[in-house]
């Protein structure tokens, strides 16, 4: 490395330092929350480019697009530097760039490697992506294809249909293993739905759809290919990965064949703050790697950068109650600060007033919106204070919860689109056409059939006769996906746009709030100017939507300044000056759907350690006394407890000092051949018969 680097470097303090420098051998960076090791990670990027490492052959895999994106961002700010004192110094300029970096989450990869290398084992390269929902819709056709869904039969909800098939496949466990431990009181089912899930896997080969965890085991399978796997591992010298205690079994084996020596392995992570053992992620990947990967090097990080002492003192405490250790007693340099406050509230109207004003208090005092954030449980938590913002003309942006790409209106849209990419998509072209007045499941399910047998060309449309309802549409609407499908039409926002002209009458009828509504779908025909191609935008945006109309305008500039609003899983790895958590309240934090077990609990206690780790000067705990608790059937306003989470002394000294009567009983806190797309498939299917 050049002198240059290591002044750049210097920021760093010794333990981070010698894991940027650190040469090929596996590192594993296990450290606390706000002790750096995202930062060590983009230094440590930034110095193996220095080094001579092509960035092109560094693979950089976050938990979103966008830590991908600040990622890269803050790696070529580094890089600028390097390059600017280099300059001074003489040497070559403009030498150093990090934006030929691969980066993203491990499903965006896995989509660009198959789109690129997925030929080589036989899957089709013009495949489309099925998110959550559309799992959802097929298990749900299918289900009833199957004669499964009966009244009386109290199958499974399609939600956590899902949940099972996607937890067999993320952890790598059979289905009865995954029955008895996780869903006990579906065992009952377990035939019917191996059945279903057969059908499944068939279903979305037939359609040439892959969803979420296809995604992740086709790239499994395309390592394991000896062709494919070999073209694919020389692509890459180096592979880091953020966020490490949050991936799962079927992650940590796609790392293994991506480097199965784990030279050029870099994973950081902080098993303190594990936070979807509900998606299969398992902190054992961390525990586990030192003995994955011969010749190891853990580095510990101690000094934590991001918060005073006085709100480490309480996040230092509320994860010392965890029964699993975390022996990590993390400090500051900067002892002096305001201590986090628990704020006691009549009720959630007060709680609002209280948060709104604070935060308005703070922006007098020159801590701008941008660097204060609300956080809370669950999506649904925030309503009253959004409201409540608007009215005061507050701005504010919202993460986690239902995102732009999920409302119905942005779905429709790029349904249409998804069936011209994709022909056999039965989901979504189930969808466009029960959009179409007058056209019903059965003629829907004719049609798909129809078109499947033509081999996805639209004209066999024309010679179907239309109800009367739908008289005024079907010639217009074969029109447009012919264009669409055909090589006429290929510019992309030009391509939204035509479905927007068609697509935006049916809207009005079917839709309340239609001008909102189309002002969305103006701005994805804007957002579709970004991507290169149709099956990247489809893709891309299915992948890792945006979490709301804002976002799509891409990151804030300087001037924007908005409050942040957010679930506590989507404020994961981020910091702001001020943090304002909601519902300190047992039932909401932990969560009543979150309670089941030791475990269940254990993770919501590490949810709130993520919260409170997440503020740099200002922490506040809010709790409304009279809160309303949704049970079943009807909600109720009732008393509630004040989070059993927080530390026993500071439960205590609450209840002193407000005379609130404290619980009665103090509950505790806790290689192979040739692998084609076909054999991954009939393995894949293999383990549902
Ligand atoms: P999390 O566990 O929440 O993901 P993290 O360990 O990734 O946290 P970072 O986000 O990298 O921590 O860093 C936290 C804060 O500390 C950031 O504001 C960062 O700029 C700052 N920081 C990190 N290292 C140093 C350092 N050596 N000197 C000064 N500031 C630092
Ligand atoms: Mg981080």
């Amino acid at each position: 490395p050049t002198p240059v680097i290591d002044e750049i470097l210097s920021t760093l303090n010794e333990q981070q330092r010698s894991a940027a420098v650190h040469g090929r051998d596996p590192l594993l960076i296990v450290a606390g929350a706000g002790t750096g090791k995202t930062t060590t990670l983009a230094h440590r990027v930034a110095h193996l480019i220095a080094d001579g490492v092509n960035p092109a052959r560094i693979l950089l895999l976050t938990f979103t697009r966008r830590a991908a994106g600040e990622m890269v961002r803050r790696v070529d700010g580094i890089l600028r530097q390097l390059n600017h004192l280099s300059e001074k110094r003489g040497a070559r300029v403009g030498k150093y760039s990090g934006k030929q970096l691969w980066g993203g989450t491990f499903h965006a990869v896995a989509a660009r490697l198959l789109r690129m290398h997925g030929r080589s084992i036989g899957l089709e390269p013009e495949f489309t992506v099925h998110d959550r929902s559309d799992s959802e819709d097929l298990i749900n056709v299918l289900r009833t294809e199957l004669d499964l869904a009966s009244a009386e039969t109290r199958f499974p909800r399609k939600s956590t249909c899902i949940d099972i098939y996607s937890r067999c496949v993320n952890s790598r466990r059979s289905l009865q293993d995954v029955l008895t431990n996780s869903f006990p009181w579906c065992v009952q089912y377990a035939d019917d739905l191996r059945r279903l899930f057969a059908a499944f896997v068939d279903r979305k080969e037939h359609n040439a759809v892959l969803d979420y965890d296809d995604l992740l085991l086709f790239w499994h399978g395309l390592l394991s290919d000896p062709a494919a796997g070999t073209a694919i591992r020389s692509r890459f010298d180096c592979v880091l990965v953020d966020e490490y205690q949050d991936t799962n079994l079927l992650q940590a084996e796609i790392l293994q064949l991506l480097r199965p020596d784990g030279q050029g392995v870099t994973v950081v992570g902080d098993d303190a703050q594990s936070i979807y053992s509900f998606r299969a992620a398992t902190v054992r990947n961390i525990l586990d790697f030192p003995e994955t990967y011969a010749n190891t090097r853990v580095i510990p990080l101690e000094q934590n950068y991001r918060s005073t002492q006085p709100i480490l003192d309480v996040t230092n405490e509320v994860i010392g109650q965890a029964q699993q250790r975390h022996e990590k007693k993390l400090w500051s340099e900067q002892t002096q600060g305001e201590p986090p406050v628990l704020v006691h509230c009549q009720d959630e109207d007060e709680q609002t007033e209280f948060v709104i004003s604070e935060i308005l208090a703070h922006r007098e005092k020159g801590v701008d919106l941008r660097k204060q954030a609300v956080l809370f449980r669950a999506s649904q938590h925030s309503m009253t204070l959004e409201l409540e913002l608007a009215r005061r003309n507050i701005p504010f942006h919202k993460y986690g919860g239902l995102k732009f790409v999920e409302t119905a209106h942005v779905k429709d849209l790029m349904a249409y689109m998804r069936l011209a990419e994709n022909p056999r998509d039965f989901v979504s072209g189930v969808r466009v056409l029960l959009l179409l007045p007058g056209i019903g499941p059965k003629r829907t399910r004719d049609l798909m059939l129809l078109l499947n047998d033509a081999g996805g060309d639209f004209r066999v449309w024309e010679e179907f006769d239309p109800p009367a309802a739908a008289k005024d549409y079907w010639a217009k609407f074969v029109e447009l996906m012919r264009n669409l499908n055909g090589p006429k039409l290929q510019d992309l926002p030009h391509q939204v746009h035509c479905v927007f002209e068609f697509y935006g009458d049916l809207l009005q009828r079917k839709y309340d709030h239609a001008d909102a509504r189309l002002r969305d779908l103006e701005q994805l025909e804007q957002l579709a100017n970004r991507f290169p191609d149709r099956a990247t935008f489809l893709t891309e945006i299915t992948l890792d939507p945006p979490a709301s109309t804002q976002d799509l305008a891409g990151p804030p500039t300087l001037d924007d300044d908005y409050l942040v609003l957010s679930t506590i899983h989507s404020a994961k790895g981020l910091e702001w000056d001020a943090v304002y958590v909601l519902h300190a309240a047992d039932g909401k934090i932990p969560s009543d759907m979150a309670t089941k077990n030791e475990a269940e609990i254990e993770e919501e206690l590490r949810l709130f350690y993520v919260a409170l780790t997440r503020a740099k000067n200002s922490l506040y705990v809010c709790f409304p006394l009279n809160d309303y608790m949704p049970g079943r059937g009807f909600g109720r306003h009732s008393m509630s407890q004040l989070t059993r989470f927080l530390p026993k002394g500071i439960r205590k000294r609450f209840h002193e000092r407000t005379g609130i009567a404290a619980p009665a009983a103090d509950e505790q806190v806790e290689m192979q051949p040739h692998i084609t797309s076909e054999m991954i498939r009939r393995q894949s299917r293999s383990m549902w018969s």
